[in-house]
């Protein structure tokens, strides 16, 4: 399947879910645009797939090292153990956006209606940026400042703490920024398997 293909069953699968989510609006359209990024998330593992191009020489060095680790090309990031490390990840990144949360602020950097600046915002931040860069390349939205935009979708939701925002998944509530990372990895990987058939799901 193709980065765009990928990217267009997370956004719909997202949009799917989105009413047993409970999720509307702005929060709507975020999870429908990161889902559509981290459909191509598992394709980190090779230096020419969509998201590996998002930021040049930084993406594809990064894709040249989990292609390494993961095992190579539709192995390890392709399975129940990639969408658990990569969730994880966003977990981890958004438990420590909020520990540099100052009290009073809705989970964001928003304090007193300005916005905050953390470094505990830097890795969610990024992971954020990554999601949604992906997305507009892999859509083809918004040609050469499909990246800027990225980057600035990444900060107003980093900022308003939008991605921390809990949604009700089974029995659970679960941050955004690991909903839609598990989710989009899942379509990715069911995409693969309808398509090319053979990922190490186990
Ligand atoms: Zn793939």
């Amino acid at each position: 399947m193709l980065g765009r293909d990928h990217a267009l069953s997370g956004a719909f699968a997202f949009a799917a879910l989105g009413p047993t989510l409970h999720v509307t609006g702005s929060h709507l359209a975020a999870g429908v645009l990161l889902t559509a990024g981290a459909g191509v998330l598992p394709d980190i593992d090779h230096p020419d797939s969509t998201i590996a191009r998002s930021f040049g020489f930084l993406t594809e060095s990064f894709a040249w090292f989990v292609a390494r680790i993961s095992g190579g090309h539709r192995h390890g990031t392709h399975s129940l153990a990639g969408i658990a490390v990569f969730s994880i990840g966003a977990l981890a990144a958004g438990a420590y956006q909020l520990s540099g949360t100052r009290v009073g602020g809705p989970g964001g950097g928003l304090v007193g209606g300005h916005a905050a600046f953390s470094w505990h915002m830097v890795p969610a931040g990024l992971f954020l940026a990554l999601l949604y860069s992906a997305a507009l390349r892999a859509l083809q939205i918004g040609g050469h400042h499909g990246d800027l935009l990225g980057i600035a979708a990444a900060l107003v939701t980093c900022f308003t703490g939008a991605d921390l925002t809990r949604l009700p998944v089974g029995s659970w509530h679960v941050p955004l920024l690991a909903t839609v990372t598990a989710l989009g990895c899942a379509a990715h990987i069911a995409g693969d398997e309808l398509t090319h058939g053979g990922c190490p799901i186990f």
